[in-house]
């Protein structure tokens, strides 16, 4: 059994992650924000019984971060920074909602560090301890294409801290990994997308558990192919 930290598991993927690693029997410290919709996530727990715990935090706001950290006093052997937004209608190089953005880069790029470092006590005490970010191929740079640029950029901007995080945990053997999820049917991905959620969570669990510190600095999708950053 790990203890696997799921930041941004109310809805999505996070709730998939959560589901499939409760019923794996995992101890799954999961987090929604305040106002979030628990029911679900709630549900998605009950089968880790009292190796389940909730978490509230929004990963803008530092202080709440830190704070739910010291909730935790036993170490985490994986830390997934699920949580992401898609951002504000105007996001071209065209036509942009600057204050928009600026919170889209809040949350996608500097989101999941503030969780990493708030968290990263736990992780050194874990066990083959992982950090997981979960980015998208649309932050490659390799990547043709001009729609929703402020998203882009902000997973653009997520991979470069996901490789510096990568190189500074590297002596401490922690690695560190971008992942994309694919494209899935949820309320981000919509439902013309190509994959279940089931799926799509059932090909991460499969590359996280098979991470090792070999594989830090790597952007991979579900299926643990690397992708061009
Ligand atoms: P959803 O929109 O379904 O869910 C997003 C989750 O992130 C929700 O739990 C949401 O919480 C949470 N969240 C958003 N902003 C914050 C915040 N500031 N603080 C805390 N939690 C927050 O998205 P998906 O499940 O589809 O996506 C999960 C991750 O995968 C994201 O990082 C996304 O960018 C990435 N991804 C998804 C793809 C797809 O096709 N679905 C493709 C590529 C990448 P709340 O309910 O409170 O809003």
């Amino acid at each position: 059994m790990s203890h696997w930290l799921i930041a941004g598991a109310s809805r999505g993927i996070g709730l998939e992650l959560t589901r499939q690693l409760a019923l794996r029997g995992e101890q799954v410290t999961a987090s929604l924000r305040a106002g979030s919709r628990l029911e679900a996530l709630e549900a998605a727990l009950a089968p880790a019984g009292s190796r389940g715990r909730l978490l509230e935090f929004d990963t803008r706001d530092e202080s709440a971060v830190r704070a739910a950290a010291t909730q935790v006093t036993e170490p985490v052997d994986v830390l997934v920074a699920n949580a992401g937004a898609y951002g504000p209608q105007r996001q071209s190089s065209l036509d942009m909602d600057f204050p928009g953005v600026l919170d889209l880069l809040d949350t996608n790029a500097l989101g999941p560090l503030r969780v990493a470092q708030a968290f990263l006590p736990q992780l050194r005490q874990g066990q083959k301890p992982r950090i997981v970010f979960m980015s998208s191929v649309l932050g490659s740079m390799a990547l043709e294409g001009t729609f929703n640029l402020g998203y882009r950029a902000s997973k653009a901007a997520l991979n470069k801290i996901a490789q510096c995080l990568a190189d500074d945990l590297k002596p401490e053997g922690i690695p560190v990994v971008a992942m994309h999820p694919g494209w899935v049917r949820t309320d981000m991905g919509g439902p013309n997308a190509t994959l279940g959620v089931e799926e799509s969570v059932d090909g991460i669990l499969r590359v996280i558990d098979g991470l090792t510190v070999a594989d830090t600095r790597r952007y991979l999708d579900y299926r643990g192919q690397d992708i061009d950053w």
